[in-house]
């Protein structure tokens, strides 16, 4: 039903698409998003068992639209339910961070990748971040940003971030064109262009992006000591039988969730 990290001490996993009750072939089983073919009621279910499993109440946790910005909140117990069970008015968003225990935050994920965050001071865990970076996320280094905002908000250095890269697309299966690469070069530079968007030795004018590399690279720049930065080795396209993939179903797919709480 869901992935965990080596080095994160909070609550938290990453969910896979096993263990739900969607009963679509496409959205079969542990869809957790609406919209995506199933009845919402489904999706809460879902959302219930799920949290069940994770050890958190599922009215806990916060999961906004997404869309691809760089945008992140500081969010507190109050905020717990935004996007599940209060679905009018709501921000749109890509990340979060807290300090408070009582809410527990969820970015979706089907290829696009999912960071988890927990940061310590004095051999403690103070608090805790999640953000949602597709490419334009990616690209707009929403990663780096979380870092600096934990620091800033909460008082930690760098090196008492940790920092998890869940279940996405890996370069083996994210083939993209001249746009992404063109977007990388404006915004990072043409050496990270070379490195994380390569072309393509078959096919012209494709590249293959590595979005994982990308951001683990963003993340190390923003002072992440390389011990406190995990990859979940699993591409979400390789692995259509364990997780929605956007890629693999051509846009017709369930959706992930990726949470992390401080607790109760
Ligand atoms: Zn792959």
């Amino acid at each position: 039903m869901f992935i965990k990290s080596k080095i994160l001490r909070s609550v938290h996993a990453f969910s896979t698409r096993e263990g739900g009750v969607s009963s679509l072939e496409h959205t079969k089983s542990l869809n957790l998003a609406f919209r995506r073919g199933d009845s919402d009621e489904v999706v809460l279910k879902n959302l219930e068992i799920f949290a069940e499993a994770v050890g958190i109440p599922p009215e806990s946790i916060i999961s906004l639209p997404q869309i691809h910005s760089d945008i992140i909140y500081k969010v507190g117990r109050s905020d717990a339910g935004e996007g599940y069970y209060k679905r009018a008015n709501i921000r749109e968003g890509d990340g979060y961070i807290t300090d408070e225990k009582g809410i527990t935050l969820g970015v979706k994920a089907a290829d696009c990748v999912p960071i988890l965050f927990e940061a310590e001071k004095g051999g403690k865990v103070v608090a805790v971040g999640a953000v949602h970076a597709g490419w334009r996320g990616s690209v707009a280094g929403i990663a780096a940003k979380c870092v600096r905002m934990l620091c800033e908000e909460y008082g930690v250095a760098p090196k008492g971030i940790r920092a998890v890269i869940g279940p996405c697309i890996h370069k083996c299966c994210y083939e993209v064109g001249q746009d992404l690469r063109e977007a990388v070069e404006n915004r990072l530079g043409g050496e990270v262009a070379d490195l994380f968007v390569v072309p393509s030795t078959c096919v012209e004018d494709k590249y293959f992006c590595d979005l994982v590399g990308l951001n683990r690279h963003l993340l190390l720049d923003a002072g992440i000591i390389p011990e406190n930065l995990e990859i979940i080795d699993l591409c979400t396209c390789c692995h259509p039988e364990l997780f929605f993939s956007h890629r693999f179903s051509k846009g017709k797919r369930g959706t992930m969730l990726n949470v992390i709480s401080l607790g109760l």
